[in-house]
C-alpha cells in the first residue's frame, strides 16, 4: 500500500510519546513530505536567523508506526527518491562551526534550485539531495530532533540519498519513524550549520527487519556499508563506527578478529559526517563487494 504524510504531521523531538500520525505495513511504500529545517520560515533575504521561531526548528515528518515493529527489531528505510523544492536557504554566523568565532552576527542566503543545480551566485552546482534527519523514537524519554544518537536523528550524513538503504534499531513498538531536514547539496563536517536546506519530498519502502540487532544506525549506499555513530567527541564516535562495523562483520564471518582488523585497515574507511549538531557523527565503511565475498550480506 502507499502513504502520503503531509508535512504539516510533524514533530520536534523523538519520543515515544509521539501519537503516530499513520500506520503502514511491512513493505509499504511512504511518502514523507518534509518542510525545511528552520520550518520554512526563512523565504528572503531579509528573514534572519535571529527572529525566527526556534520552537519550530528541525521538524520531522511523522512519526509512523510500522505494524509488527517490536524493540529488538531493525527498520529497513528503503529510499527511492528525494525530490527537493526550488528554493534553498543557507545559514551561518557567530559560533556555528570552526570558523564561528570569525564572525560577529547570523548570515543567510537564499540559493535557487534550477534544474538539478543550486545557483550559488554564479556557480552552478550539481544537486545531491540527501536527508538530515530521519530516527525513531528511543526507549524513554525526548530527543530533540536536531540531536543524532542511537535512534538516527540528526546524522547529516550525505550518503543517506535516493538508493540508500537506512537500517534503524527500533526501541519502541511500531519504531516511530520520522523524517526532514533534506539538504539539496552538502559536504562532509557541514561545517558551516547547513547545507543547502530545502523543503521537499522523500519516497520510501519501510520493512521490519527480525533478522538483524544493531545499536546504532547503518547506511548501505554507492556500493558500501556504513556504520554510523554519534558521541560527544570524534575520537568517541569513531571508535563507536569501528566497532560496530567489527561486530557486525565478526557475527558473519569465520575470519579471526586480528584478520578482520587488517582488512579494515586495507579496504574500510573512516569518515567525518558532520561536527557540528550537539554530538558529532562519524561513519566507518566497507566495500560491499568486499563484504559480500566473505559472504557478509545485509
Ligand atoms: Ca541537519
Ligand atoms: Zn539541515
Amino acid at each position: 500500500m502507499r502513504h502520503f504524510v503531509e508535512a504539516q504531521k510533524r514533530v520536534v523531538v523523538f519520543s515515544p510519546d509521539n501519537t503516530p500520525v499513520v500506520f503502514v505495513d511491512t513493505g509499504d511504500e511512504v511518502v514523507f513530505e518534509t518542510l525545511d529545517c528552520f520550518s520554512n520560515q526563512i523565504r528572503t533575504c531579509e528573514d534572519r536567523l535571529e527572529s525566527l521561531d526556534w520552537n519550530q526548528v528541525n521538524p520531522a515528518t511523522g512519526p509512523v508506526f510500522v505494524n509488527g515493529a517490536e524493540p529488538g527489531d531493525v527498520l529497513e528505510v528503503q529510499i527511492l527518491d528525494v525530490k527537493v523544492r526550488e528554493q534553498g536557504v543557507m545559514a551561518t554566523g557567530k559560533g556555528l562551526g570552526p570558523l564561528g568565532e570569525r564572525f560577529e552576527a547570523y548570515y543567510t542566503k537564499i540559493v535557487k534550485i534550477e534544474n538539478s543545480k543550486a545557483i550559488f551566485n554564479d556557480l552552478e552546482l550539481n544537486v545531491e539531495p540527501m536527508v538530515g534527519v530521519i530516527g525513531v523514537a528511543p526507549k524513554e524519554g525526548t530527543i530533540n530532533c536536531g540531536t543524532p544518537g542511537s535512534h538516527g536523528g540528526n546524522m547529516d550524513t550525505r550518503y543517506i540519498k535516493k538508493g540508500a538503504r537506512v537500517f534503524l534499531p527500533v526501541f519502541v513498538k511500531g519504531g516511530l519513524l520520522a523524517l526532514g531536514d533534506l539538504h539539496a547539496l552538502m559536504g562532509d563536517g557541514e561545517v558551516c550549520g547547513t547545507g543547502v536546506e530545502v523543503a521537499g519530498e522523500v519516497v520510501t519502502v519501510i520493512k521490519v527487519r527480525k533478522d538483524l540487532k544493531l545499536r546504532n544506525p547503518m547506511v548501505v549506499c554507492d556500493g558500501k556499508v556504513f556504520a554510523i555513530a554519534s558521541a560527544k567527541t570524534l575520537d568517541e564516535a569513531v571508535k563507536e563506527a569501528v566497532c560496530d562495523m567489527f561486530e557486525f562483520v565478526m557475527s558473519r564471518t569465520n575470519m579471526s578478529s586480528e584478520e578482520l582488523v587488517m582488512l579494515f585497515r586495507i579496504v574500510g574507511n573512516t569518515e567525518i559526517s558532520q561536527v557540528v549538531d550537539p554530538l558529532v557523527t562519524a561513519r566507518f565503511s566497507m566495500p560491499m563487494d568486499v563484504l559480500e565475498r566473505l559472504g557478509v550480506s545485509i
